[in-house]
């Protein structure tokens, strides 16, 4: 298969529009159509992880962290991350990155971080402005208008909540004129016809409109199929940076710290709160979540996350809310067996072979 088709299938779970544009997803170094068939998953691309991918023969390195984050100036080889760049490209390998889109994504990281946490009843912690709503309105003949709309339901349209399949129509009368060159699925050339049609609307997230249009043009039965794309004023409320849900139980924050060193294999955690406090709902931000300490809503009995610098500390302090610091990477590090697993399961003939890090930081 060719690198583009490995992206495509990642990006069905990770959509690209849901990265934030600072971001730097997608594939960023190699040829798009370069052949693959062996794949090495990293946290990061760093020297370690292309040796691993030369050793094992693999032709494209799958990661969270982009390549490339800040717009390169130069590609000198006298520069560590630019002579890494430089390499990998000189190898002929293709990188690539599911970073934010993968954060943000409804089965991305911090779900899968929730879940290591057993969390119940996971939602969505941070809004995300970017992710906007639009509707799609078509007009179909009433003998297409069930297949429209299973295509566009399928493709990720009309979902509502817990519903699926969230559509209405109504009848009314199109009008068209032929022209020369025209191939028209009904009616006369060079008259003006009059056609029995449905309008038909549905919402769809920005995530999934170009899938949704593509499904569109793909099973109505018109040469030029009219449709409108609406923006809509709210954003996707089932998509958000982070996770919030509920432990099983109630437990103290001494026992949630040894639960998440535990869950998440880390040497130790750094937790700021009272050890003997009681904490049941909780906030998941996977990697750098210490800086968003004073937006998570403050309902939340914990955060747990990393990269929490001293004034965050005090900041969770000050609104009640304890934080266990479980380190970028610690967190992190389980988008490898997740990808990698997600890889598997999607592209069964292609060789994954994760790369598990070894640790940025030691306890001694
Ligand atoms: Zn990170």
């Amino acid at each position: 298969m060719k690198a583009r088709d490995i992206a495509a299938a990642i990006e069905d779970l990770a959509p690209l529009e849901l990265a934030y544009e600072w971001d730097g997803c997608g594939i960023s170094i190699g040829n798009p159509d370069a052949e693959v068939n062996h794949v090495l998953v990293a946290l990061t691309l760093s020297r370690a992880a292309l040796d691993r991918a030369l050793a094992v023969g693999a032709h494209m390195i799958v990661t969270h962290h982009p390549a490339i984050f800040k717009s390169l100036k130069y590609l000198r080889t006298d520069d560590p991350a630019t002579a890494l760049v430089v390499d990998v490209a000189t190898h002929g390998l293709v990188a690539y990155a599911a970073h934010t889109n993968y954060d943000i994504a409804p089965n991305g990281l911090n779900t899968v971080l929730g879940e290591r946490f057993a969390l119940r009843d996971m939602q969505p912690l941070l809004p995300t402005p970017h992710t906007r709503v639009f509707k799609l309105v078509c007009f179909v003949p009433d003998s297409h208008l069930a297949m429209v709309r299973d295509a566009v339901a399928h493709a990720g349209a009309g979902v509502i909540g817990n519903y699926t399949h969230c559509t209405f129509s109504s009848p009314g009368i199109g009008t068209f004129v032929p022209g020369d060159a025209a191939t028209p699925y009904s009616g006369s050339k060079h008259a003006l016809n009059e056609e029995e049609e449905r309008r038909f609307e549905v919402r769809v997230p920005q995530s999934r409109l170009r899938k949704v249009i593509a499904a569109l043009l793909a099973v109505h039965p018109y040469e030029e199929p009219a449709y409108d794309i609406v923006p809509l004023h709210d954003t996707e409320t089932s998509i958000g940076l982070g996770v919030r849900g509920k432990l099983p139980e109630p437990v103290t924050l001494r026992t949630a710290a040894q639960m998440v060193r535990e869950q998440l294999a880390v040497e130790d955690v750094r937790v700021v709160g009272p050890l003997e406090g009681i904490v049941h709902s909780v906030g998941v931000i996977g990697g750098a979540g210490g800086g968003e300490i004073r937006i998570v809503p403050h309902d939340i009995d914990l955060l747990i996350t990393g990269d929490v610098r001293y004034h965050d500390a005090l900041a969770a302090l000050d609104a009640g809310m304890a934080v266990i610091d479980a380190t970028h990477d610690g967190l992190e590090k389980w988008a490898v067996p997740a990808l990698t697993g997600y890889l598997r399961r999607t592209l069964p003939g292609l060789a994954v072979t994760p790369f598990e890090d070894v640790a940025t930081f030691y306890t001694v």
